[in-house]
């Protein structure tokens, strides 16, 4: 060896110290049967341990540990028995014990003569890339359960506004919150008709009971006009209405057309021990509030549609003057009945009734009279009103009665009894006595006088055109002979 040759031979030697030791990466020598000779500052630096602690062992045994992945390790003995190179991402743990990520690579080393003689594990910190990864990822994750989220909302407020009834509605909202949040248990109540108590009329989850009904003042929410959320804040008070305190729970206020008709009572029931720390827990409340209020704003709509809907539906078969069915609510519940009647072979009977000598009346005492007259009627024709007897008024002063289950018999008794009950009405105008009114009356029955709606409405219109013909102030079982009384 000449002199040259040993300068270049120093020189490469001294740079490689000086990549070894100022690498910013762990290098670990070892041996074939992988260990360790030799480590760099680096490695000391990372890692907490002297060559001292980590020579003559195999790394891994030193660095690897609780959360490491066991199929990593694997991977690298692997490797190694085929002394083939790897490169891996794994968690390595210091002496202290913090842990660390490092992508680490194992390359097998060959002298001139083919021979294995050492592995070089050279790790590179990636803790801080690996953090970033997990966070794009937990928001990745987050948003795609916001994204579900907002789909399953979307799609509860399209079935919310379909609902056509008020019994429909409490199924979607049952079957709706159950979903969206479905570690909670929850009721709806609404308000009474006199408004001094809020009845339970739906519930979800499996708590056992909710309570059957709440006072007003037993609520926060409801008291202080707004919704209230109970486990979430350092300082706050059971609502009165609870009566498993200790548990988180949400109170929302239901509020159509401006005026509080309810409330959403939403608990989270076993909600200790899913294993949650508090902070996990609170985050989870959280996310479960902002999810109730706009369930909680999309109810109330519904709840708003629902009643309007009604209101609506109501108005399109009530007669407006006197309340009761009108002609249409009449046709379609008439054929109804007929097809009932024809299927399950039930009696059937229609009442068809006119007021006397009405034009008299009018041209006498004028129509605002008229209608007050009318009403009347209309209100004595109520009270007959039942599961079987439906009066309607089919316009001008005609009415008919809709009688399920009623024989000719009992049809005719029915008549002569709402007969005489208007016959002995007494009326009064602004204080001035008028004439007593009288109506007539002719059957229809259902089987007697055909199948047919139709047949029937005519029977009992010729029935009531023979009572007119009698002298009025009476009921015609039927326009033959004899139609005074019913014929059995
Ligand atoms: P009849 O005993 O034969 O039934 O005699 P009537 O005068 O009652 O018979 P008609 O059917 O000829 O007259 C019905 C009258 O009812 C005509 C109209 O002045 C009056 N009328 C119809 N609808 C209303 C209403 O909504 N209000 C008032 N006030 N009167 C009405
Ligand atoms: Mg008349
Ligand atoms: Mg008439």
């Amino acid at each position: 060896m000449d002199a040259g040759e040993a300068t270049v031979t120093d020189t490469q030697q001294f740079y490689a110290d000086l990549v070894m030791r100022h690498s910013s990466d762990g290098v670990i020598i070892s041996d074939p049967d992988r260990k360790a000779l030799w480590v760099n500052p680096a490695f000391i630096a990372q890692t907490g341990y002297g060559l001292e602690e980590i020579a003559g062992q195999e790394p891994g045994s030193v660095l690897q540990g609780r959360d490491t992945d066991a199929t990593t390790g694997r991977q690298i003995e692997a490797a190694c028995r085929q002394r083939r190179e790897i490169r891996v991402d794994i968690l390595n743990y210091t002496k202290s014990g913090a842990a660390f990520w490092v992508d680490l690579k194992v390359t097998p080393v060959y002298d001139s003569g083919g021979r294995h003689t050492h592995f070089i594990s050279t790790m590179r910190d990636i803790t801080e890339r690996k953090m970033l990864e997990d966070q794009n990822e937990e928001m990745r994750h987050a948003e795609a359960l916001r994204q579900s989220e907002r789909q399953l909302l979307a799609l509860t407020s399209e079935w919310l506004y379909s609902a056509k009834s008020f019994d429909e509605l409490l199924m979607v909202i049952k079957r709706a919150m159950h979903t969206l949040i479905p570690e909670a248990e929850g009721a709806l109540y609404i308000y009474d008709t006199s408004r001094t108590m809020l009845e339970l009329v739906t519930s979800w989850g499996t708590m056992p009971a909710f309570a059957g009904h709440i006072l007003p003042d037993e609520c926060w929410a409801l008291r202080r006009g707004r919704a209230y959320a109970y486990g979430l804040k350092p300082i706050e008070f059971v609502c009165d209405h609870v009566d498993k305190p200790g548990m988180p729970y949400f109170c929302l206020p239901i509020i159509a057309h401006g005026e509080t008709i309810g409330l959403m009572h939403i608990v989270f029931d076993g909600f200790e021990e899913g294993g949650l720390t508090r902070h996990m827990r609170n985050d989870v409340l959280r996310n479960r509030w902002d999810i109730s209020l706009i369930c909680g704003e999309q109810i109330s709509l519904a709840v708003a549609n629902v009643r309007l809907r009604q209101e609506l539906q109501e108005k399109s078969v009530r007669d407006p003057l006197t309340g009761l069915w009108n002609r249409r609510w009449f046709m379609e519940h008439a054929l109804r009945e007929v097809t009932m009647a024809e299927r399950e072979g039930r009696d059937l009977a229609l009442i068809s009734l006119d007021v006397d000598h009405f034009k008299q009346f009018n041209d006498r005492f004028g129509h605002e009279i008229g209608d007050m007259v009318l009403k009347d009627v209309g209100q004595v024709l109520a009270r007959a009103a039942g599961k079987t007897v439906a009066p309607c008024r089919l316009g001008g002063e005609e009415f008919v009665l809709l009688c399920a289950d009623h024989d000719e018999n009992a049809a005719y008794a029915q008549a002569e009894k709402l007969r005489i009950a208007i016959s002995e009405s007494t009326l009064s105008a602004s204080g001035q006595a008028l004439p007593a009114i009288t109506v007539s009356a002719g059957l229809g029955v259902f089987g007697r006088d055909g199948t047919v709606l139709e047949d029937i409405m005519k029977a009992a219109d010729l029935a009531l055109y023979r009572a007119k013909a009698e002298g009025r102030n009476c009921v015609m079982a039927h326009a033959g002979p004899d139609a005074r009384k019913p014929a059995r």
